[in-house]
């Protein structure tokens, strides 16, 4: 016939939600993400376009204390009744034990896709899905980044991750023949500043023929418009939903013609006005889904008594800014490892800036605030090191550039370095002797050689299971007596 068989497939997708299963109000007041926001936007097109479907790039865990505690249930339960079809895993889904990763996936009806994750030889997830959707055969391929072994420390170690591009050159073509369309869904980040170590997703738009568009995660990058490699579309939706994700993939006769894609800003509610007393007018931008938002209310309610408790107040902002914790002293990092050494009588205390996700606000100082600058749940684990080998620990830390996660935040300890060489240490101001054997208290995610420092790796030394969050709330209630009008900020770090 002369008319081509037309069908729209409607491809919603979000990334990187780090437990932002509810919404939040941005720097302007205004009420956005949540998935019960997004819910109302996909019901919308689902009730026009029978061909419907809606992906998650990985990482829906870590990062809101309500989801954290739960070990990201209420982020599972809802996406189920949101028909969530698959999900991507992200590197964050091994922060916790790999038996919570597992008690995930059985609540969890979609299912979580790796192809490159391997164990004894074989795919330790299901690596890809083909679904029928209107007559259209839609495969659906998962990929993470070999980055995780290296961002996740001793919790993937069981586990191979096998270059992305080496496994996608043989599965694809593989793939291709049972589908009529190749979705790539992957946890790698797309642009430059990504290392040679670890595949991107323009990398693989590059390198792999036969995918037809790439959903992406991991680098929590606001694109605008597909950036398109190779012919490639490769699309990514931000982080914490604050974006929903839209690609309208049009098939004629079987073959895919034309990808539309847009990203939409999710927004419950924004500020339209002040009232007398100064308080904000809101005006509804989309209402929220009651059937994911009631199941929500309820999960924030289990944790809330709990995170609402108030353990002091602060008089100044505490600095968990992401750039600086990564590049210089701050006071809350400082804060961070004095409560280190004071819980254990360690010689000197060290810990990974990338561990510090956000600073604490002056005012109230709720268990919550302290549970989002560290939630990771890390443990305190004490070594006893040989001066000689405490020293590796310094002489890598001065090579870890400004903005990595590794950057190394001290107490009882100075250290400087200049070009990346380590010109001088001292410990409780001392230079460190090499024959002595130091106290060293670290977090456990360093201790099994995350962030690269594997010297710390094999040490003598045990697992406190004194929980850092714990520690940290012990601290400022104990000896700071609840009320912070100043901390100590001076550098304890200096590079050039
Ligand atoms: P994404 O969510 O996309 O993975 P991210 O902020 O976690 O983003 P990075 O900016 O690369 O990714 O941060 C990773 C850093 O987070 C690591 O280098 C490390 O410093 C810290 N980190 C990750 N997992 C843990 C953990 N379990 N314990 C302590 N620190 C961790
Ligand atoms: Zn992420």
């Amino acid at each position: 016939s002369l008319l081509a068989l037309a069908v729209k497939i409607t491809v919603f997708h979000i990334n990187d939600t780090h437990g932002h299963a509810w919404p939040f109000t941005d720097s302007a007041g205004n009420i956005i993400g949540g998935f019960s926001t997004v819910a109302t936007m996909i019901d919308a097109e689902r009730k026009v376009n029978p061909y419907v479907l809606f992906l998650h790039a990985g990482d829906i865990n870590t990062g809101v204390p309500e989801s954290d505690l739960l070990n990201a249930l209420p982020d599972i339960f809802v996406l189920n009744r949101m028909k969530l079809d698959a999900m991507a895993i992200g590197n964050h889904e091994f922060d916790k034990p790999r038996d919570v990763l597992l008690r995930q996936m059985s609540w969890a009806k979609f299912p979580f896709l790796s192809a490159n994750i391997y164990k004894d030889g074989k795919p330790y997830f299901t690596p890809y899905i083909i679904k029928n959707v209107g007559g259209i055969r839609v495969a659906i391929v998962g990929f993470t980044t070999e980055h995780t072994r290296i961002l996740e420390g001793p919790n993937s170690e069981d586990l191979e991750f096998k270059n992305v591009i080496e496994v996608a050159k043989t599965l694809i073509p593989e793939v291709r023949k049972q589908a009529d369309i190749v979705i790539a869904l992957t946890h790698l980040g797309v642009g430059q500043g990504y290392s040679e170590l670890y595949t991107t997703a323009d990398q693989l738009a590059k390198e792999v023929p036969g995918i037809d568009l790439i959903i992406d995660g991991h680098s929590h990058t606001d694109l605008k418009q597909p950036m398109v490699v190779n012919g490639v579309p490769i699309v990514q939706a931000f982080e914490w939903a604050k974006v929903l994700g839209k690609a309208d993939i049009h098939f004629e006769d079987g073959k895919v013609v034309k990808i539309e894609w847009q990203a939409i800003p999710v927004v419950q509610s924004k500020v339209v006005g002040k009232d007398e007393s100064g308080k904000n007018i809101y005006q509804v931008v989309t209402p929220e889904a009651p059937y994911v938002k009631n199941p929500l209310d309820y999960f924030k309610k289990l944790g809330g008594a709990k995170l609402d408790t108030v353990i002091g107040y602060t008089e100044i902002l505490l600095n968990g800014e992401r750039a600086d914790v990564r590049s210089k002293t701050t006071n809350l990092a400082n804060l961070i490892t004095d409560s280190m050494l004071w819980k254990t009588g360690a010689d000197v205390a060290l810990t990974n800036g990338g561990g510090i996700r956000a600073s604490i606000k002056p005012g109230e100082i709720k268990i919550r605030d302290v549970l989002t600058v560290l939630p990771f749940g890390n443990t305190l684990y004490v070594l006893e090191m040989k001066g000689s080998e405490l020293l590796k620990v310094f002489e890598y830390a001065a090579t870890v550039p400004n903005g990595q996660g590794a950057f190394l935040q001290v107490a009882g300890a100075t250290w400087k370095a200049e070009g990346g060489k380590l010109t001088e240490v001292l410990i409780k101001g001392k230079p460190i002797d090499p024959e002595k054997v130091y106290k060293v208290v670290t977090n456990n995610y360093m201790a099994a050689g995350g962030d690269g420092y594997t010297m710390l790796k094999g040490q003598k030394g045990y697992d406190t299971f004194f929980v850092m969050a714990d520690v940290v709330v012990e601290y400022i209630q104990k000896v700071l007596g609840g009320k912070i009008t100043s901390y100590d900020d001076k550098p304890r770090v200096e590079r050039k």
